[in-house]
């Protein structure tokens, strides 16, 4: 089974688009909002939007078919209030690690991981690996990189092909 992993915040949580709309826009153009994360997020969550097709395009990767694998930075403590949001946004997935901040994401053995984050990216054990775009990774050019979930959906189906 062809195995798809993603990070949750940036790529499928919109913290940027959160952080844009509440006008904290000292915040909007780093990642350090995913530092302070574990305070913000009971906070904000509510309010936390998908980002745009991450919704849809799972459900189609997931019919390749693909399992789907999360892995977050996010400590365990936050294990419930991310499973009711990813239950209540619709968003489907196999499994979910929470490794906490720092902590190791190269649990899994991946056929294609996502992540805003070149350094997970680097440690992350996968076979082929996509920097979704994001102002704070401009500077990387050690990944192909992606503007939409549309491109992710388009990248894994011609991956997965004869694979699965
Ligand atoms: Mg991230």
């Amino acid at each position: 089974m062809y195995i798809f992993g993603t990070d949750l915040d940036n790529v499928v949580a919109d913290l940027e688009q959160l952080l844009k709309h509440e006008h904290i826009v000292e915040l909007e153009k780093t990642d350090i909002a995913e530092l302070l994360l574990s305070v913000v997020l009971p906070v904000v969550y509510p309010r936390l939007p998908v980002v745009p097709g991450a919704k849809e395009c799972l459900r189609r990767i997931k019919e390749i078919p693909a399992k789907i694998v999360i892995v977050t930075a996010r400590s365990s403590e936050d294990e419930k209030l991310t499973r009711d949001w990813l239950e209540e946004k619709g968003i489907l997935y196999d499994e979910i690690h929470f490794v906490g901040h720092g902590g190791d994401k190269s649990i899994v053995t991946f056929d294609c991981f996502v992540d805003d984050y070149p350094e997970n990216l680097e440690k992350i054990k996968s076979r082929k690996k996509l920097l979704f775009d994001k102002p704070w990774n401009r500077e990387c050019n050690d990944f192909p990189r992606v503007y939409t979930w549309d491109e992710i959906y388009v990248y894994v189906r011609e991956d997965a092909r004869g694979r699965v």
